[in-house]
C-alpha cells in the first residue's frame, strides 16, 4: 500500500557514471528516520566509507525534505543537505529554507543521494522521472544569482535551484550551498559540490502530494496561524527579524562575542541593532518557502559606498560574525559582506569569524599589512571586511590563507595563531559567547559538526531560564547541563527531520507534532518515539565521527573560552574553566550512555537498531 505523505522514493544519481535510480523505501524506514535530516543523515552513515576524502568522489551529498514540506504548515518547509564535511571530517548536515526540498518531494523523491564526480562542470537536471546530469562550462564562474537566473531562463520560471558560487569551485572549506537567497551555510558543504564538479541541482516536480487527512491537516494549519500571530513575538519577529534579540544578548546578558571573542559586550552596538536599521533599509519582509511568519528583510542600500547593496537579512549571526566579531559597526558594510558572501557563496558565520581572527593577529603583530596588502583593522573594518571576503571567496592573495576557515588558516600562519583561533572540531561558532553559557560550551562540543548553535538550541534554555520541563536554568552552572543538552540534541534532530523552523520551536514542542506529522502521514507516534528516533538519529552522527578518528580528544573548547575570562559587561570574569569542562563532558556521556572518549557504544547502537 503506498504511503501517505512521503512519496516513497529515494533517487540516487551517480555523476561519474551519469546513471540513476530511485530505490523504494517502506513505513519501517520512515518510522525510523522520519524524513528531512533523518533521512539525510542515513544516507551519509550507510553511503560514505570510513576514510574516505570528503572532497574526493567518495563522498555521498545527500539532500532531504523534511515531513512537512510540501504540506501547508507554516514554517514547515525546510530542507536538509549532509555529507561528510571538508571543514571538520564529521558528518555534517546543514538546513536550508529553501523552495529545493518540496520540489523534489512533488518530483516524486522524498530525498536524493548524490555520488560519484561529473568529468566537466555540470548540474544536475530532475523533472519527475527525467534525470539528466548537463553541461554547466557556462555557468562556472558565475554568481549564486546569475545561476538560477540564466537556468530559469533555460528551463522556465518554475523550476527551483539549489547552487554553488565562486568559493564551493574553489573547494573553499567554508562554502556554502545557496537556493531563493537562503543558504546552507555551514560546514562546507558547497565544497562537496564543488568537488563533483556540481554546479547545480534544478528541479520540476509536477506530483501531488497527498497528505492522510486533508481537512485535518488544513485545521491544524489555520490554529497554527492564528496561534503565531497571536503571540506577542509575531510583530517583533517580522519587524526585526532573527537580530531582534541583539540588545538584550549584547548588553543585558553580555554574551556578544566582539573583536574576535576579546570582548563580549560590542559598545557600538546599536549601529547595528536592527531596531535602529530597520525602519532605514528594509524595503520589505522576505520569507522562507511557505513560511507565513516571514521573519527575513530585504536590506537596501540606496546611497553612500556601498550604493546598490540588496540582500536577504542581515541575519542575528552574520551581525555578529561580519559586525560584531570584526568590530566592524557599519552597517551598509555588513551589508555588503553579507551580499558578498551569498554571491561567492560562503558561510557568513566562518567567514566572519576567520576575518576577525586575522584582525587580532595583525593587532598582535603576527601578521602585518605587508603580508594581507592592506590595513585588516578594526578601525578599518568598515572597508577591510568586504574587501577580505571578496578576496577569500576568490582565493586570491592572503584570501587563500583565510579561505578554508580559522582551523586551516591558522595552521598555515603558524607563529601561535592558534592561539587566538576560536573553533571546535574546525566550525566557527556562531554568536554567543560560551564563557558566560555554560552548557551552550558544552553544545559547541558535542554538536556533531562543530561549534554549533542550532544542533541544541541551548542558548535558548539558558537565556531565558527555562525550558520543556525544566525551570531555574542558570547558565553560570555545570549542573545538569550533560543530560539537558543530549536531550535538547535530540530534540533538534526530530526538528530537522520533520522540517520545521526552529524560529517556531516554542509553538511546537515535542508534544504537539504527533497530531501534525499523524494529519500528513497517517502515522502515530508518541512524544517518547519521537525523542528516539532524534536520539538515533543523533548516535549515528556520534558513530560516523567515532569511526572517523574524531572523538572527545578533538570536541574541546579552544584556548580563549578557557583562559580568558569574559573582561568587561554583565558576565565580567566568566569562563569555562578545564575542570569544568571535562566534569560536563563527562556528565553527557554518561546521559548519552556512550564511553568516555565520546564514542556510542555497541549496546547503545543495538538498542537504536543502528546497523
Ligand atoms: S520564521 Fe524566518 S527563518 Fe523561519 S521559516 Fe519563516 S522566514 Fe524562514
Amino acid at each position: 500500500m503506498k504511503m501517505k505523505g512521503y512519496t516513497g522514493k529515494i533517487l540516487k544519481v551517480d555523476l561519474t557514471t551519469e546513471k540513476s535510480h530511485a530505490r523504494p523505501f517502506d513505513e519501517k524506514h520512515a518510522r525510523k528516520y522520519l524524513g528531512g535530516q533523518g533521512f539525510a543523515v542515513e544516507i551519509v552513515y550507510h553511503g560514505v566509507p570510513k576514510g574516505a576524502d570528503p572532497l574526493g568522489p567518495q563522498n555521498v551529498l545527500a539532500m532531504a525534505g523534511g515531513v512537512f514540506d510540501g504540506f501547508p504548515v507554516g514554517t514547515g518547509g525546510k530542507v536538509a543537505f549532509a555529507a561528510k564535511s571538508p571543514a571538520t571530517n564529521t558528518l555534517a548536515e546543514s538546513i536550508m529554507g529553501g523552495s529545493i526540498g518540496p520540489e523534489l518531494r512533488h518530483a516524486g523523491y522524498d530525498a536524493l543521494e548524490i555520488v560519484g564526480k561529473a568529468e566537466s562542470p555540470s548540474y544536475l537536471y530532475i523533472e519527475n522521472e527525467r534525470i539528466e546530469v548537463k553541461d554547466a562550462a557556462d555557468l562556472w564562474g558565475k554568481d549564486t544569482r546569475q545561476v538560477p537566473e540564466m537556468l530559469k531562463k533555460r528551463h522556465g520560471w518554475d523550476v527551483k535551484v539549489a547552487c554553488i558560487g565562486v568559493a564551493g569551485e574553489k573547494l573553499s572549506k567554508i562554502a556554502s550551498i545557496d537556493c531563493d537567497d537562503r543558504q546552507a551555510g555551514r560546514a562546507g558543504l558547497g565544497a562537496v559540490m564543488g568537488s563533483k564538479n556540481l554546479k547545480a541541482i534544478v528541479i520540476r516536480g509536477t506530483n501531488d502530494l497527498v497528505p492522510a487527512e486533508p481537512k485535518k491537516l488544513l485545521g491544524i494549519a489555520f490554529r497554527y496561524q492564528k496561534i503565531y500571530e497571536a503571540a506577542p513575538s509575531f510583530i517583533e519577529d517580522t519587524k526585526y527579524g532573527t537580530g531582534e534579540f541583539l540588545g538584550w544578548i549584547n548588553k543585558e546578558k553580555g554574551v556578544f562575542p566582539t573583536r574576535n571573542f576579546q570582548e563580549s559586550v560590542f559598545a557600538e552596538r546599536e549601529k547595528i541593532d536592527p531596531y535602529y536599521w530597520a525602519p532605514k533599509y528594509v524595503t520589505k519582509n522576505k520569507a522562507c518557502f511557505a513560511c507565513t511568519k516571514p521573519c527575513g528583510k530585504l536590506f537596501e542600500v540606496k546611497s553612500g559606498k556601498f550604493a546598490g547593496v540588496a540582500i536577504d537579512g542581515i541575519e542575528y549571526e552574520t551581525l555578529y560574525s561580519l559586525g560584531g566579531a570584526c568590530g566592524n559597526s557599519d552597517v551598509e558594510s555588513v551589508a555588503r559582506a553579507n551580499e558578498l558572501c551569498d554571491l561567492l557563496g560562503m558561510d557568513t558565520i566562518s567567514a566572519g569569524v576567520t576575518i576577525g581572527f586575522a584582525m587580532e593577529l595583525m593587532q598582535r603583530g603576527i601578521i602585518t599589512e605587508k603580508d594581507v596588502g592592506f590595513k585588516l583593522t578594526w578601525d578599518n573594518a568598515s572597508d577591510a571586511v568586504p574587501r577580505m571576503v571578496e578576496m577569500m571567496g576568490n582565493r586570491r592573495g592572503f584570501g587563500d590563507v583565510l579561505a578554508d576557515g580559522v582551523k586551516v588558516a591558522a595552521k598555515k600562519i603558524g607563529k601561535g595563531a592558534e592561539r587566538y583561533a576560536v573553533h571546535t572540531k574546525g566550525l566557527e561558532p556562531p554568536a554567543y559567547d560560551v564563557r558566560g553559557m555554560k552548557g551552550h560550551g558544552l553544545a559547541y562540543m558535542t554538536s556533531t559538526r562543530g561549534a554549533c548553535h542550532l544542533r541544541a538550541g541551548f542558548y535558548a534554555p539558558e537565556l531565558v531560564g527555562k525550558f520543556w520541563k525544566w525551570e531555574g536554568i542558570d547558565r553560570a552552572s555545570t549542573a545538569n547541563k550533560g543530560f539537558m543538552v543530549s536531550q535538547t540534541e535530540n530534540f533538534m534532530c526530530v526538528y530537522d527531520s520533520v522540517g520545521l523552523c526552529k524560529f517556531s520551536r516554542g509553538f511546537y514542542l515535542i508534544a504537539k507534532l504527533p497530531e501534525v506529522i499523524e494529519a500528513i502521514t497517517g502515522l502515530t507516534f508518541t512524544e517518547d518515539e519521537l525523542l528516539k528516533i532524534g536520539e538515533r538519529i543523533h548516535n549515528m552522527k556520534g558513530a560516523f565521527n567515532a569511526r572517523e578518528g574524531v572523538t572527545r580528544k578533538d570536541w574541546l573548547l579552544p584556548p580563549r573560552i578557557l583562559q580568558d575570562p569574559i573582561p568587561e559587561g554583565p558576565s565580567k570574569g566568566q569562563k569555562i574553566s578545564v575542570e569544568e569542562m571535562n566534569t560536563m563532558l563527562d556528565d553527557y556521556m554518561k546521559a548519552r550512555g556512550w564511553t568516555m572518549d565520546g564514542v556510542p557504544t555497541p549496546e547503545k547502537l543495538k538498542e537504536l537498531d543502528i546497523d
